[in-house]
């Protein structure tokens, strides 16, 4: 079974309470063969809220304590990232998820890619807070742009 952001397929879970649809992840959602996860939302956050980035480091960091992500107003919302993080870690592991497919850039679900935490739009090579977790307990992360080598 395969974990999947649920903004891919198609809900609108993301911060402006748009979705990110790939019609690949739509499709294997709608065959069984994957779960909607959104980690935000499952720490406790709203649709829509205010856009979040990683300030001082990747989700790594967030981890360890030694980066927060913050608000673009400058709130502190590292409890609910973290919060939406253990309980997709659960989730995953409750389902035996061999791979969980992730949405790129974003705080919590970007596996190689994330924003730089200046708000600007510039990306930096690095992980969300969940797809850290995920990593760091041995689940294979990959995001949306990777799918199609590993789905037929
Ligand atoms: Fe999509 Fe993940 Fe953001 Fe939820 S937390 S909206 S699943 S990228």
């Amino acid at each position: 079974m395969l974990l999947v952001s649920a903004c891919l397929a198609g809900l609108n879970v993301r911060y402006d309470a748009s979705n990110k649809l790939d019609e690949t992840v739509r499709r294997l959602v709608a065959e069984g063969r994957a779960i909607m996860v959104c980690p935000e939302m499952l720490g406790g956050l709203t649709t829509p809220r205010e856009p979040a980035e990683i300030v001082g480091g990747h989700g790594q960091d967030v981890l360890d304590g030694t980066a927060r992500v913050m608000t673009q107003s400058g709130i502190d919302v590292t409890a609910a990232f973290l919060e939406g993080a253990y309980r997709t870690l659960e989730k995953a592991q409750s389902l035996k998820a061999t791979k969980v497919v992730l949405k790129e850039y974003s705080p919590s679900c970007g596996s190689s890619l994330i924003y730089d935490g200046r708000f600007d739009g510039k990306a930096v090579a690095g992980n969300g807070v969940t797809a850290a977790l995920l990593q760091r307990h041995g689940i294979q992360v990959i995001s949306e742009r990777q799918l199609a080598c590993h789905v037929p």
